[in-house]
């Protein structure tokens, strides 16, 4: 058997790794390979394959057996490529050392570049290049960039050495140090290395180079590549890839450059190039927010041929990936590099244009593009906006614009750092993270913030990458603004605001403005609501187009969680296709109803009772009517009463006065009441159709009120198909027994009415026994709807209410994660869904004809409804904004 093999090469037109191997080469590693074969000016070099790293982290840090030769055979042969070598005196060879895992984690790992620098081939390069300044420019980067990344010597402390010199020696920027000054900072960073690691800085390249690979593969598990991975849900990778390429440089003098830029706006997804460069620098300097670079416009003045191979590269990547790419390049000495390319990410509000643009050019079908958007993010592009009416009006003025670098209007309380930030969004502020520019130790701060605003970098720097990821508005790199975050105070121009005053952003326009404005509904909802002509907004033109191919993929019904006719209105309008919850009891809590509601539940008999429901049925009617007219013929699945009663009487002594005095009761009676009603475990206590079972007339007014409504409306010439749900069903007797009930009032109503009307009667399938049985009751259930929340809690025993002080853990920790996902998010699979799943087989088995839906808060998250989709139910149900989202997840589990 052939030993596994770990290393692969790329150069000289040709590559050994393909673009199908992401999983053992990593994207970059992939893409490297890719542009190699299809001719593209990549420097050569090789690729150290994911499960090298895999090997590495399970055996302590241990080399799998062969896998040092191979790398040394394989720099052996980029020497010979190169015609140069690592360390040498004459001709050194300078390589870069890059991660890149199978998902691209932007900013996360770290990047060695330079290697291979001593003094001896600093000296050498010198003289090769003639450039003396280059030479120990990169000397220092190397220093730099090795002493921070491998060996872990605070970056700062390398920074202050540099911005000593050059305060002593007067130099303005880094590109101001001449070749003396730049010696005289790598002597201050030897000194800093020794003092920080305890030996001298390495000078055998191959030292060099081993402590680099081992950084890269331990940066796979460091706190922050953790948490990133968390935070983006990428899971199931093995570890790193480590990809080494001879260096190009674009720091060589005022000829060379390095830059970035997106084959399409990452922001709003337009057709445009977008990028940004700077001359004389090298990759990180771009990336890194310390200089803000130049627009890629720009670089054709600069340098005209560079500039249009970069065009003719940016059609050729795209037709050739068939999606927007995200480069990185290199300019030495006029002569184009490319370092980089892969999928660029995005806002949603990019990912949209861009699809339906793409689909449109003929590059992508519509599949494709359905299949790529990501439908976790989907209901940012339903995210608020500055008002800008607000901002007329009063005449607010924008201080300062810096860069728009992700989308969305905030409006919040400032706070210079991240733990300040984390601290007050804990306390229920609004807050907008402030900083000069951010670094990954931030993340925690740009997580909560509702705004994120630097004053230096670009659109590629880390605060605009990290913000758009999250979907968080942000403005980046506004220069006009200082920030001192000794005295905490944000100021521009003569005027200043201090932490925890309030500012505003806007990150479409990257206006700033130190006032708090009304933050109002996207453009989608705004042309939804008859606010704004659909002529007048883009997005939601491509939003519409785009939902047309979506609903041309799928398969499975999406319906809305509603019980107010505005809300439905709105559902509607975002696709649903039916009411699939309509929990009564949200609609007892007027003013007017609720007393109603406690005089029936105060009652001491029937007839009491039978006089307080009286009261509530023409007030149920009219929803019903109102929510039935909304509906306009779409079905609405409306559940008879659910909760404990105890959640409609007050519980506090004052209320309890008033709701006495209300009724003409005595608190006493009250207090009495209540104290009856009081039960140890709520969830599992008198509710749902137990309700109906003890107390039927509840039952009779609320079927009494659906059908009456239901004719109602009809009468009127509207289509109205009302589904009785039954909730809390663990036994088929009791669903049979209040059937019953139900039934009898049906037909005492059409017979009133003299008129007939079409309905189903069904069950909530919410508690294991119901599922377990699902077979019995389905014998006489038109329609079952999976109530998750429920069935998770009595799945697995989390109160739905109280599980949340210790279910973090259960799924965050490293030694724990019993649970993938939060189950009251995202469903178990493996428990919940597994019962799920039984119901369906045995309701079938009895019932063929049933229909199967889920109602739970799970019916809207992404990754439930693909597990839908597979068991094969009919329809999911979620809350009126997650309707899309529902929408998009279905078509995708179509495709998948
Ligand atoms: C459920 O239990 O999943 C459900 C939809 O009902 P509720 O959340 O109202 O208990
Ligand atoms: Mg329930």
């Amino acid at each position: 058997m052939s030993r596994t093999r770990y290393v692969y090469f790329f150069g000289d037109g040709k590559a050994e790794g393909t673009v199908d191997m992401r999983e053992i080469i990593g994207g970059k590693g992939a893409n490297l390979a890719d542009m190699t074969s299809i001719g593209l000016p990549v420097p050569p070099g090789f690729t150290i394959s994911t499960e090298a790293c895999a090997y590495y982290s399970d055996n302590d840090g241990a080399y799998p057996k062969g896998l040092r030769e191979e790398i040394l055979e394989h720099l052996d042969r980029l020497e010979k490529v190169m015609g140069a070598k690592l360390g040498d005196t004459e001709n050194p060879l300078l390589v870069s050392v890059r991660s890149g895992a199978a998902s691209s984690m932007p900013g996360m790992m770290d990047t060695v570049l330079n290697l291979g620098m001593t003094p001896d081939s600093a000296q050498a390069l010198a003289k090769k290049t003639n450039n003396e300044r280059f030479a120990w420019d990169s000397y220092r980067r190397f220093m730099q960039m090795f002493g921070d990344v491998v060996m872990g010597v605070p970056h700062d402390d390398f920074e202050a050495a540099l911005q000593a010199v050059k305060t002593e020696r007067k130099r303005a920027l880094d590109t101001d140090l001449t070749t003396e000054d730049l010696l005289e900072v790598i002597d201050r960073y030897r000194k800093i290395y020794h003092d920080v690691v305890g030996e001298d800085f390495p000078t055998d390249p191959i030292d060099q180079l081993f402590k680099s690979i081992n950084a890269v593969f331990d940066s796979w598990n460091n706190e922050r590549a953790i948490k990133y991975r968390q935070m983006n849900d990428i899971r199931g990778l093995v570890g790193t890839a480590v990809n080494i390429q001879a260096m190009v440089y674009g720091n060589m003098g005022d000829t060379s450059g390095t830059g970035v830029a997106f084959t399409r706006d990452p922001s709003d997804g337009e057709n445009i190039f977008y990028g940004e460069y700077l001359m004389n620098a090298q990759g990180e300097d771009v990336v890194a927010g310390i200089r803000t670079p130049e627009p890629i416009e720009t670089l054709k003045s600069v340098n005209e041929k560079a500039y249009n191979q970069l065009l003719e590269i940016r059609t050729l990547l795209e037709k050739h990936y068939k999606d927007m790419q995200d480069i990185e390049f290199t300019i030495q000495e006029g002569t184009l590099y490319m370092l980089q390319t892969r999928n660029g990410k995005r806002t949603v509000f990019s990912w949209l244009r861009s699809q339906v643009e793409m689909v449109e050019e003929g590059l992508i079908d519509k599949k494709t593009a359905v299949s790529r958007v990501p439908a976790g993010e989907f209901n940012k592009l339903f995210a608020p906006v500055l008002d800008n009416e607000q901002i007329h009006a009063k005449g607010i003025k924008e201080v300062a614009r810096g860069l728009n670098a992700s989308p969305g209007g905030a409006s919040g309380q400032i706070y210079f750092s991240a733990d300040k930030a984390e601290e007050m969004a804990a306390l229920g502020q609004d807050v907008i993270l402030t900083r000069i520019e951010t670094s990954p130790e931030d993340i925690g701060g740009m997580a909560v913030a509702k705004g994120i605003l630097t004053t230096r970098g670009g659109m590629t720097s880390h605060a605009a990458v990290v913000a758009r990821g999250m979907g968080c508005p942000c403005v980046s790199g506004a220069g006009d603004l200082q920030i001192d975050y000794e005295s905490g105070t944000l100021s521009v121009n003569g005027q200043s605001v201090k932490e925890g005053d309030f500012i505003s952003l806007d990150g479409f326009t990257g206006q700033v403005f130190l006032e708090k404005i009304a933050v109002k509904e996207s453009e989608i909802v705004q042309v939804l609501n008859g606010q704004m002509k659909e002529e007048d907004s883009l997005l939601f033109q491509n939003y519409n187009k785009f939902m047309g191919y979506v609903d041309e993929i799928r398969q499975m019904e999406v319906r809305t969680n509603a019980d107010t006719p505005h809300d439905t209105k709105m559902a509607v309008a975002l696709g649903a296709q039916g009411i699939g919850l309509c929990r009564t009891e949200h609609m007892f809590f007027g003013t007017e109803r609720i007393l109603s509601m406690r005089k029936m539940i105060l009652a001491n008999n029937k007839i009491e009772r039978e006089k307080a429901l009286a009261e509530l049925l023409p007030m149920q009617r009219q929803d019903f009517i109102e929510i039935f007219e909304a509906l306009n013929g779409l079905p609405a699945t409306v559940r008879l009463l659910d909760p404990p009663l105890h959640e409609f009487l007050p519980n506090d002594h004052t209320s309890r006065h008033e709701m006495a005095l209300q009724l003409g009761v005595t608190v006493e009676e009250i207090a009495q009441k209540t104290s009856q009603l009081h039960e140890f475990n709520p969830m599992l206590g008198f509710r749902g159709c137990r309700l109906a079972v003890v107390y039927p007339e509840i039952l009779h007014m609320q079927v009494r009120a659906i059908i009456e409504a239901a004719i109602e409306v009809k009468a009127k010439g509207i289509e109205v198909h009302p589904e009785i749900m039954i909730p809390l069903v663990s036994h088929y007797k009791e669903f049979e027994y209040t059937k019953k009930h139900a039934l009898d009032t049906i037909e005492k109503v059409f017979e009133e009415k003299k008129t007939t009307i079409e309905y189903k009667i069904g069950t909530m399938i919410e508690v294991p026994r119901a599922a377990i049985t699902a077979d019995e009751i389905a014998k006489s259930a038109e329609f079952f709807s999976f109530g998750t929340n429920d069935l998770t809690q009595m799945g697995c025993g989390f109160s739905r209410d109280d599980a949340a002080i210790f279910l973090g853990p259960y799924v965050e920790d490293t030694d724990k994660g019993f649970y993938d996902y939060d189950p009251f998010e995202v469903m178990d699979f493996d428990g919940v869904g597994k019962m799920v799943k039984m119901a369906v087989d045995l309701g079938r088995s009895t019932n063929p004809d049933i229909a199967l839906g889920i109602c739970g808060e799970h019916g809207g998250d992404p990754k439930t409804v693909a597990f839908c989709q597979e068991i094969g139910l009919d329809y999911v149900s979620c809350s009126p904004f997650r309707v899309p989202v529902a929408r998009l997840a279905a078509a995708q589990a179509v495709i998948k």
